[in-house]
């Protein structure tokens, strides 16, 4: 008879074998189906290849995709948020093979040929995999890979003709630029065709049979035992080796018969040498990712509607304000700038050299328009490359994916909106429906997250503000509002402060770190309110001030501006349209009431404003449920009504002794008031999916 454990111990086990068996059945059928559904993908990207007016994405076929999976998900009892990151994965991966499809250099007839790209390293290095990533998409060819020594070495060998290619790495999440690969794009007449980006994630690996405590060596690049320092510290009595590559690490550690020898390496290179991982993610920090740059000796054919990114350097000419020009005529053109960095210039002392990735392919006009208004400001300007934007920058997410639209706008039938005036050539919705995320500061809005803006009606002295600052950021606001100018109805009204009230309003940004925003009156003081405010209020009486608006046009501020009191809300956007054909696109409009026969309220909010703008215009729409009402107790139930439209945010007065204002007392927010707004704004944005920034 079998002893008693056996028959109980095989039970489990068989359960479990038989359970593994089913998952490998699924996971075969998975595959499968990803196999089949990539045909049909490369089907439709045919399809575009065939039809040059199609555009690459379909926004809203995308998110009706999402919304499918999400009810799909949960009618079979699994979470539409895990659901929607396995589709994102599949539709990133699904739109980078029809972006290859578009590629003009890709041979009908599929005919494979080879293609040799250099990487500095060994097999297993992260370069390597990189190149395994890049590939994957990129091209039709069989991959020859050679690694070389250094980066020099690889770039030696593309001007020789020897490679086609070099993956080079540009910049980590955590060291930062990479200055020699910089050095050598400077210098070089090569050029970026591509891009990658890698995360990164270091495992301690050693012989089979190792264990983590009895480790006394550890190898790898000195990148990579900086990244892991505190990780290192901790395994006591070890000492740390620098090689030049982590994978060539992890080769001498495979060839010792020492297991107290460990290397810091990929868990791909550590299973190229047969060795075991001994602990994973052992970085200092979580989020290490490397993008690398694909250089060749020439720019390739590109299709326009797949997204661009363009890499620059430049030194600027020695005078004052000429990086400010620099960086206003990418704002003025509206590209989008993803990197800037400066470096010291070799032997050149106190001269800088700045590295600068825009978004937008080199050919296209609002590129060519703004480099050749840099020309002039510049001493050296070189382009590296305009090449596929592969980094997703979060502005492009599918809309419904992220909060970007709250679930209940998706269900709004826009056949029942009056269509828009014309006129709206740059505030009108583009026909992507991409919409714009204005930054104020490091705070978004128009992105993710719902903002609250908030702070007093006007600064009055130095402990009102900071008291109404430290009030308004325990409560959830991220904006710091106050005037300094306060366009009064009565002449005989507290006027603001003026500059000093700027001047205090700052500091309280400062001490709570808040962005500020605060109205300006008059043209001839914007760039002086320009130069302390994180963003400019255009208020209701000023919302047709022509002048005022043009000469906002040329800030490099975000601006508020407020729907005045008669406007319609054509006539809004139009004010908006002005502002923006100056060259300034950070524009964010602001219902705020508007005036009609009823008397119970200061003006009527127009919640209706909410989804009417949304439906016609890609700005982001805040409400001013404070000036509507001009009664405390209705802020926070119209507050929420904002919320629930789909407003971006919202800015609400509030004050740390209401009844001491010296301006809109009957309608400033008491602590307890913000403390009960926060937490209905909150269960509010919960219902939406939605988050407070
Ligand atoms: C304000 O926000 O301080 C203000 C004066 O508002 P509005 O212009 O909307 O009246
Ligand atoms: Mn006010």
């Amino acid at each position: 008879m079998a002893p008693e454990g056996t028959d109980n111990n095989s039970k489990p086990d068989e359960a479990l074998k038989s359970a593994r068996e089913d998952i490998d059945r699924i996971d075969r059928e998975f595959v499968k189906l990803l196999a089949e559904r990539m045909d049909v993908v490369r089907r439709v990207g045919s399809a575009k290849r065939e039809d040059p007016e199609a555009p690459l994405r379909d926004l809203e076929r995308e998110r009706h995709i999402f919304e499918f999976w999400a009810r799909q998900a949960e009618d079979q009892g699994i979470s539409g948020y895990f659901a929607g990151r396995v589709l994102r994965e599949i539709l990133n991966y699904s739109r980078r093979h029809q972006e290859r499809l578009l590629d003009t250099d890709v041979p009908a007839n599929n005919e494979v040929r080879t293609v040799r790209v250099g990487y500095q390293g060994i097999e297993g290095a992260y370069s390597d995999l990189a190149i395994s990533k890049l590939f994957s998409t990129r091209s039709c060819a069989t991959l020859d890979r050679c690694g070389f020594r250094s980066f020099t070495d690889a770039v030696d060998a593309l001007q020789s003709g020897e490679i086609e290619y070099a993956l080079l790495p540009i910049e980590n999440t955590v060291a930062g630029s990479i200055n020699e690969v910089y050095k050598l794009l400077a210098e070089r007449e090569i050029l970026v065709v591509d891009e990658e980006v890698w995360a990164v994630e270091h495992c301690l690996v050693g012989l089979p049979g190792a264990t983590a405590d009895r480790i006394r060596v550890v190898r790898s690049h000195p990148v990579a035992l900086q990244q892991c320092e505190r990780f290192l510290d901790g395994l006591v009595g070890t000492k740390s080796e620098s090689w030049f590559d982590t994978a060539a690490a992890a080769r001498s550690v495979a060839e010792a018969t020492d297991d107290t020898l460990a290397a810091i390496c990929s868990e791909e290179a550590a299973e190229n040498h047969g060795l075991v991982v001994l602990r994973r993610g052992i970085a200092d920090q979580a989020d290490n990712m490397t993008r690398f740059v694909l250089v060749g000796l020439e720019s390739e054919p590109v299709d326009e509607r797949i997204p661009g990114k363009t890499s620059l350097i430049f030194t600027v000419a020695h005078r004052r304000g000429a990086l400010a020009s620099c960086l206003q005529a990418f704002a003025s053109q509206d590209v989008n700038l993803s990197k800037l960095e400066s470096r010291p210039l070799p032997h050149a002392p106190w001269e800088y050299l700045f590295y600068v990735d825009i978004d937008g392919w080199i050919t296209e006009e609002r590129v060519v328009t703004a480099l050749d208004e840099i020309r002039s400001h510049t001493n050296h300007l070189k382009v590296l490359g305009s090449y596929p934007r592969r980094i997703d920058v979060g502005e492009e997410a599918v809309p419904g994916t992220s909060s970007l639209d709250p679930a209940p706008m998706a269900a709004m039938p826009p056949a029942s909106i009056p269509p828009p005036v014309e006129n709206l050539k740059l505030s009108g919705l583009r026909e992507s429906s991409e919409r714009t995320v204005v930054r104020v500061g490091r705070i978004e809005l128009g992105g993710d997250g719902f903002v609250l803006l908030a702070g007093p009606c006007a600064v009055e002295n130095r402990s009102q503000i900071m008291d109404a600052a430290a009030m308004v950021k325990k409560h959830g606001a991220s904006i710091l509002r106050g005037g300094a100018f306060k366009p009064r109805s009565s002449p005989y009204s507290f006027q603001g402060l003026g500059f000093d009230g700027l001047d205090l309003l700052a500091e309280a940004g400062a001490a709570y770190e808040m962005p500020i925003v605060t109205e300006v009156l008059r043209a001839e003081d914007v760039d002086r309110v320009a130069m302390k405010a994180d963003m400019l209020q255009v208020g209701a009486r000023n919302m047709q001030n022509f002048e005022l608006l043009k000469k906002l046009g040329t800030v490099n501020r975000p601006i508020l501006l407020k729907r005045g009191m008669s406007a319609t809300i054509d006539e809004l956007l139009l004010a908006a349209e002005y502002i923006m054909a100056g060259g300034n696109r950070r524009v964010v409009l602001c219902e705020r009431g508007i005036r009609t026969f009823e008397t119970s309220t200061r003006n009527t909010l127009d919640v209706s404003a909410v989804p009417v703008l949304r439906s016609r215009t890609h700005l982001p729409v805040i409400v001013d449920p404070s000036h509507a009402a001009g009664r405390r107790d209705l802020v926070i139930p119209l507050s929420l009504a904002a919320v629930a439209a789909g407003a971006a945010g919202v800015i609400v007065e509030a004050h740390p002794r209401p009844e001491e204002a010296l301006c809109d007392k009957e309608q400033a927010l008491h602590l307890e008031d913000l403390e009960a707004l926060h937490s209905g704004i909150r269960s509010i944005l919960a219902a939406q999916g939605r988050e407070m920034s």
